[in-house]
């Protein structure tokens, strides 16, 4: 199929937006992206007019955990019964713009094969596995169960201790198809046993988990909130940071210098406060989470740190997949320009997933993972922020929304 789309065009590319542009699609590649051309289009060519709508890459969420907890708590106690509520979930993440996602949960290998075979709808997905975590750590969700216990039944978390457990740790979710590794390198805002400041891994163990992620030939990714355990995480070879809560000049010197990119969550952080029933130990955490956040931010923008969106949604009431496109907004909060945003939401998302050669921009060549926006993005960066916005979701070359 080949379709001629007019409208502005944001490419992920450049700085501006083309006002008069056009997108031609081919099979599931984009042959043209730029100023409108009409010698170009031929008559076998579908045609879609954005009228005052905007032509931009589809949304990459770089922080997922598709089969959450919550997932599970929404439908019974199985974790077949979440795996079905993700398919659910799925849907509405291209609904509301989402043509790529970097999980971290149990399921995210059969559920990127069941998206690729075309027998589910959803975003691309680049899998994590499971996030890694010491016991008492920030994924240890359940203490009246044993590790082992833990480890059989979390959908999201993987508990070790120890060096020679971090190597299997590690190598199971190679197992489990990941193609990139994320740990915790400290405590979090959601965690019942420990503290947001807490260091988590010894050095020792984060050398060896990075080690063997090496041998993999990929990356580590670590979820930081307090400084200490961010510093020693970044000393001990991880090369991602999720959240940053709070970083301090030495972080961000480091992050600059070896390019190690910085992922958002700014909704939830900044949002955490006014949620709704959540438990007491997780309101005190969130109060000083906030300010902390919006500084890490606003210096990482000064450093000028590779900055990726990642949302941390889990579509419940406080976190609706409908709305997760609000993460843009959430970057500008902390300083960036809304063009800024729309480039950690695309093109920066895709170079995490390591995708960034096939997705992520809308150039000739690249398979055609594209959104139409009711008006423009760069003057009210909230248009992106609600799935009855998004007219038309295409992806691969194939319309699946509108
Ligand atoms: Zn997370």
């Amino acid at each position: 199929m080949k379709y001629v789309l007019y409208g502005r065009v944001i490419d992920s590319v450049k700085d501006e937006a083309v006002e008069n542009g056009m997108v031609i699609v081919d099979g599931e590649r984009i042959l043209y992206a730029g100023e409108r051309n009409d010698e170009m289009v031929t008559d076998d060519m579908q045609v879609r007019d954005a009228g005052n709508g905007t032509i931009m890459p589809g949304f990459i969420d770089a922080h997922a955990h598709l089969t959450g907890e919550e997932s599970r708590n929404s439908s019974g106690t199985s974790a077949f019964d979440a795996l079905l509520t993700v398919v659910k979930d799925l849907g509405e993440l291209v609904d509301a713009g989402v043509t790529g996602v970097r999980d971290m949960s149990l399921f995210g290998k059969p559920l990127k094969n069941a998206v690729e075979k075309g027998n589910i709808l959803g975003p691309r997905i680049t899998p994590g596995g499971r996030v890694l975590s010491v016991s008492a750590g920030h994924c240890d969700f359940d203490t009246d169960l044993s590790v082992k216990e833990a480890n059989e039944k979390s959908l999201t978390g993987y508990l070790m201790d120890g060096p020679e457990d971090c190597l299997r740790g590690v190598r199971q979710q190679f197992r489990d198809g990941a193609e990139f590794i994320k740990i915790c390198a400290t405590g979090g805002v959601s965690s019942a046993v420990d503290n947001i400041n807490d260091v988590q891994f010894s050095d020792e163990e984060l050398r060896v988990i990075v080690g063997e992620a090496a041998r993999h030939g990929t990356y580590v990714t670590a979820h930081c909130t307090g400084t200490a355990g961010t510093l020693q995480a970044l000393k001990c070879g991880v090369t991602c940071i999720e959240h940053g809560v709070m970083l301090d000049e030495e972080c961000i010197a480091i992050m600059k210098e070896k390019d190690i990119p910085l992922v958002t969550t700014l909704s939830v952080a900044l949002g955490l406060a006014d949620m709704k029933n959540l438990p007491d130990f997780m309101m005190k955490k969130a109060v000083s989470v906030k300010e902390s956040a919006m500084n890490s931010f606003r210096m990482a923008h000064e450093a000028g740190i590779r900055v990726a969106l990642g949302t941390d949604y889990s579509n419940t009431g406080n976190t609706p997949f409908k709305h997760i496109g609000k993460e843009f907004y959430s970057l500008t909060r902390c300083g960036y320009t809304p063009m800024e945003a729309i480039k950690a939401g695309t093109v920066n998302g895709a170079y995490l997933m390591r995708k960034d050669q096939e997705i992520g921009t809308l150039e000739a060549g690249k398979l055609a993972d594209l959104v139409i926006v009711n008006g423009n993005p760069l003057e009210d960066i909230l248009v992106l922020a609600d799935a009855d916005n998004i007219s038309t979701v295409m992806i691969g070359g194939k319309i699946v929304k509108g």
